[in-house]
């Protein structure tokens, strides 16, 4: 009985101690949740570089190994142009290469290069040289690469059956790709060309010497990326005829075709932006909403439009960094007589911190950062700034706003309005504020004024990164759809922005209604994250961080018959490759992880400075 009241007794005190245990588990959950913020915020899966690690990109390519040839004359408006992109897309892909204008000089000794690109579409600034490349190729199992459509002349008939070219016809007409499903990321597709003409050589191959990569239109369609055996060595052939900004992936697609294996360091990183968020949400309505929903902006807002964007991030893992905006008056003098909705301001904030989303900066109005000096040509209603004072102290506002609202969340991110910055303000920015780490601009050109911040993925010596968004909105056309889908295969990234607001301005498609727009948003994602599975969901700081370790690897490739070995210098903790196996298959991997994304491509995570792949 005596041994019964005891046990009767533990189980009460047992008892007692279980449930004070439950109240406090969930005491400490409620707490957790009532500050939010405190939960996720750190929870960087990557951290900005120490100052002392940080490599710019003119650095990490002085120690590359020189094993490539570039030809271009700059004489010729179509060759120079596409050397402007070939700079850029050769030195992110860390190809060290020696450059060659012939209207200086002439092709150098072969001996000791791998591989010959020649950005020429006129043949007969090569000269005699034609043949020579041509027997290196044969005998010497050099590589030449033809990234432009070739002009018919005398020299290029010497060399178009070596390319396996059997007929050639008139132009044809590239109304889009298609781009093989094995090849690209995003493949079996055909990618509308915006841009379009008679681009491209009508040309047959012979199959037997030949594989084709893309097409125009169908599978089956006039080639326009192309292999060619010849002898013992390979060419590669480009016969889509354009060269900007947002074909740069078919490029690194196309020079990953050389080589028993090839590797190029990628940023690996997927990032939605929310400009003008959390900001003060218009008054009144708008008609489209009134149409669709019956109901005020600040209800959409509230109860359609960020539930829709929640459920987006939860359904493929997405990190929203939104860019706050206090007020959205146009006081240029430095005055801050904002007056903002601090409810709704820490409210949205606050979510987007629980979701592991971040926040930045994107003014204390929408006034780009920009003096009397710069000219607004009519084209948007802005004032410019009437001292570097007056841009101080409203900046100063918005930051003394946030550390109120959001104590302790480390903010570093930069989106200026309208993706407008002068030189002045960039300098302002970082000089005054030198917490700010990232500045986001654009990617793509857009021409309409001279202080666009058009960026590179790059990285200062200070560590402050260039982030350019690449794309925009919620309904995403041909020509984004192509940057995005070839910024896949060059960088291994997405980058996008949107606003809420789009579905209130006619001109981001807000006719077609919140629940289409939607519909096509939840379409791109769907899009992404099928074609690139492996795609790391990074916030603005992350992105960052991830960029700074892609711009400062010096990788070195040894590719030997049984194993390729990558020594990476300037090595942190994290390094992502894009890596083709052409001739060889990959077995196991010792200092990272292999994962298939297309065909013979695969994505490597490198974990150490020392990576080998055994091939089976
Ligand atoms: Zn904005």
């Amino acid at each position: 009985m005596g041994r019964l009241k005891e046990k009767f007794e533990n189980f009460r005190f047992k008892g007692i101690l279980v449930i004070t245990l439950i109240f406090a588990i969930i005491a400490a959950i409620l707490l957790v949740e009532l500050s939010g913020v405190h939960f996720n915020y750190r929870r960087h899966t990557l951290d900005l570089l120490p100052k002392e690690n940080v490599v710019t990109k003119t650095d990490a390519c002085c120690g590359l190994d020189v094993n490539t040839l570039l030809v271009y004359t700059s004489d010729n408006k179509a060759s120079a142009d596409a050397y402007v992109q070939f700079d850029v897309i050769l030195a992110d892909m860390k190809i060290g290469t020696r450059v060659v204008d012939l209207s200086f000089t002439t092709v150098p000794l072969l001996q000791g290069y791998d591989t010959v690109i020649v950005l020429l579409q006129d043949l007969s600034y090569l000269g005699n040289d034609v043949l020579t490349l041509c027997n290196w190729v044969r005998d010497e199992g050099g590589n030449v690469y033809f990234p432009l459509t070739l002009e018919q002349n005398a020299y290029s008939a010497v060399v178009e059956n070596k390319i396996g070219m059997v007929a050639s016809f008139n132009y044809s007409f590239v109304n889009s790709i298609y781009v093989h499903s094995d090849f690209m990321i995003g493949g079996g597709k055909a990618y509308t060309v915006t841009d379009a003409y008679d681009s491209a050589r009508t040309v047959q191959l012979n199959p037997k010497t030949t594989k084709v990569h893309a097409s125009l239109d169908t599978e089956n369609g006039v080639p326009l990326i192309w292999e060619a055996e010849y002898g013992t060595g390979k060419f590669v052939v480009n016969n889509f005829g354009m060269c900007d900004k947002a074909y740069r992936g078919f490029f690194a697609a196309s020079l990953s075709l050389f080589g028993d294996v090839f590797a190029y360091p990628v940023i690996n990183a997927s990032t939605f932006y929310l400009d003008d968020f959390p900001s003060q949400i218009p008054e009144g309505n708008s008609d489209y909403i009134t149409r669709d929903f019956g109901t005020t902006i600040r209800d959409f807002y509230i109860n359609i439009w960020w539930p829709d964007m929640m459920n987006l991030a939860d359904k493929y893992g997405v990190k929203y960094t939104g860019l706050a905006i206090e007020s959205y008056d146009d006081a240029v003098d430095g005055t801050t007589d904002a007056a903002p909705d601090t409810g709704t301001f820490l409210n949205f904030g606050n979510m987007l911190l629980r979701k592991g989303g971040e926040l930045g900066y994107h003014g204390y109005n929408h006034q780009p950062l920009a003096l009397g000096n710069k000219d607004y040509n009519d084209i948007y209603d802005y004032k410019t700034w009437q001292s570097t004072d007056a841009m101080i102290t409203a900046f100063q506002h918005l930051i003394d706003f946030c550390d109120e609202l959001f104590p302790d969340v480390p903010m570093s991110v930069y989106v200026p309005p309208s993706n407008l910055l002068s030189d002045e303000g960039r300098q302002m920015l970082l000089r005054e504020f030198p917490h700010i780490k990232t500045l986001s601009g654009i990617y793509l050109p857009d021409d309409v004024l001279d202080f666009a911040l058009l960026q590179e993925y790059e990285v200062d010596e200070n560590g402050v990164v260039d982030q350019p968004r690449i794309i925009s909105g919620c309904d995403i056309d041909d020509f984004m759809t192509m940057g995005a889908m070839s910024e896949l295969n060059l960088h291994y990234i997405n980058n996008h922005f949107t606003h809420p607001d789009d579905a209130l301005d006619p001109e981001r498609g807000a006719q077609l209604g919140w629940k289409e727009l939607y519909k096509r948003f939840d379409g791109y994602m769907n899009w992404l994250y099928s074609s690139a599975p492996e795609l790391r969901n990074l916030n603005g700081t992350e992105t960052s961080a991830a960029v700074q370790r892609f711009v400062a690897v010096t990788p070195h490739i040894n590719v030997g018959t049984t194993n390729m070995k990558i020594t990476i210098e300037n090595f942190y903790d994290d390094a992502q490759f894009l890596v083709r196996f052409n001739e060889k298959r990959p077995d196991t991997v010792v200092g990272g992880r292999l994962t298939s994304v297309t065909g013979n491509l695969y994505l490597l995570d490198a974990d150490t400075d020392t990576v080998t792949v055994s091939f089976k």
